[in-house]
């Protein structure tokens, strides 16, 4: 049985023209591979007709099922999608009186009034089934046809909540293999090294793999058709073979970042933590606190930029700043300790680093960066040279620090009561 195709179009100038950032397809298309579809295409084109029809019979040619379009549904005469679909079929559009009806009601709830201009958005194309938009007013469709095509608002959350309640019943009508799939997210490793450790053995027939880098982990994703249980079995053969590392590279193995897994590892231990920046600015905060329940584990941090205020605001010593300067061991942990007082908190981190383009000395190179980690009864300070550019390096080191304290929280529970 061949994997069903399914393309992806994404209609709107303000994407094709660089205003607006496709993620509707991005999020589609993830859904639609969990769901066992192969994303065969990806397609935005304008709010104008010219392309769409090479791209149908593109579409047809290469045996897609399935085409989800989203964008164009809107009442303007930029909205195209209703009369393209239309034209694609050979339908007319025919007007839905009760659509009109609900159309209307969903303006007067809101107190918006309804302008005749919105008639328009209850019209659909001949035997097409109407998809109704609960958060907004705009009805998708749905054809079923040469192939079948989903109409879907543009505006992403009238998409998001459209696909879930109506979309998703649908395509789990077609015939689809199962797809279990499962995401290492290791740190630490290069994808060539991983790469190499590959060659070493195999997995079972038929469970495949996938790497993918980001700043934050190498996320490893290992896929089948066959079983859960399949995937463990696979799971456990890569981590033997990774050494005895492993344990300390595997973030989580089901989507967890390492932001979630230190907020959810203090949770549970009922821990809180402070920290005190200099290179990273407040970006080792923010990743906790862009998560929901950062409050329940983050006391506060100071962005410890300038000297005077690493002295006056951490107490870190006149002395400590002067024989061994900012970026330096013996500094970063006296703003760690002295942060874990401040905030009376049982952890805190503090950075102080190089992150260039200027700064950098015979001594201290550009991407040298300090990270502490200290609780009440254990400190750890180490360095580490990171490579590219400002952003990089600050994304870097935040990353590293998050990693080295999700290992000490965990080893921490043998070693300190
Ligand atoms: P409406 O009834 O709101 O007009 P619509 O289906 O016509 O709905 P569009 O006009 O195409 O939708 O887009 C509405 C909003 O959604 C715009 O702000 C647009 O930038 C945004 N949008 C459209 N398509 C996408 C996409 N693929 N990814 C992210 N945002 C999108
Ligand atoms: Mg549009």
């Amino acid at each position: 049985m061949n994997t069903p195709k399914i393309a992806i179009v994404s209609i709107g100038t303000e994407l094709t023209q660089g205003f607006t950032l496709n993620t509707n397809t991005h999020w589609l298309s993830e859904k639609c591979r969990n769901m066992g579809f192969e994303v065969a295409f990806h397609l935005s084109l304008p709010d104008q007709l010219d392309f769409w029809k090479e791209s149908f019979q593109m579409f047809i040619r290469s045996k897609v099922q399935t085409v989800i379009v989203t964008g164009g549904l809107g009442p303007t005469s930029d909205d195209i999608t209703r009369n393209l679909v239309a034209n694609t079929f050979n339908k007319t559009l025919v007007y839905d009186p009760q659509q009109e009806k609900n159309i209307q009601h969903w303006f007067q709830k809101r107190g918006i009034p309804y302008l005749e201009t919105n008639k328009i958005q209850a019209y659909f194309p001949e035997g097409a089934q109407v998809l109704e938009n609960k958060i907004g007013s705009a009805p998708g469709f749905l054809i079923k046809d040469e192939l079948t095509l989903f109409s879907l608002p543009g505006v992403p959350s009238e998409m998001k909540s459209m696909f879930q309640l109506q979309v998703i019943p649908e395509l789990q009508k077609q015939n689809l293999k199962p797809y279990y799939f499962k995401d290492l997210r290791l740190f630490g490793i290069s994808e060539s090294a991983l790469e190499s450790i590959l060659q070493s053995f195999q997995f079972e027939k038929g469970v495949f793999w996938s790497s993918l880098p980001t700043p934050e982990a190498l996320i490893f994703r290992l896929y089948t058709s066959k079983s859960m249980d399949s995937l463990e079995k696979a799971k456990a053969l890569l981590l033997k073979n990774l050494g005895p590392s492993a344990s300390q590279m595997l973030i989580s193995d089901n989507g967890e970042t390492l932001a979630h897994s230190i907020i959810r590892l203090l949770r549970e231990s009922n821990q809180k933590i402070a920290f005190a920046e200099s290179c990273t600015g407040g970006l080792l905060s923010y990743s906790l606190i862009q998560e929901a329940g950062a409050s329940d584990v983050l006391q506060g941090s100071v962005i410890a930029y300038n000297n005077e205020i690493k002295e006056n605001l951490l107490k870190v010593q006149a002395q400590t700043l002067l024989n061994h300067g900012a970026v330096s061991q013996e500094t970063v942990l006296e703003m760690a300790q002295n942060t874990l007082k401040i905030f009376n908190s049982d952890w805190a981190i503090a950075t102080s680093g190089i992150a260039g383009p200027t700064g950098a000395t015979p001594e201290k190179p550009i991407g040298l960066v300090w990270i502490a980690i200290v609780n009440k009864c254990k400190k750890t300070a180490f360095s580490e040279i990171f490579i590219g550019n400002r952003k990089d390096i600050q994304e870097k080191s935040v990353y590293k620090a998050l990693n080295k304290l999700r290992i000490e929280i965990i080893e921490q529970k043998n070693t300190c009561s």
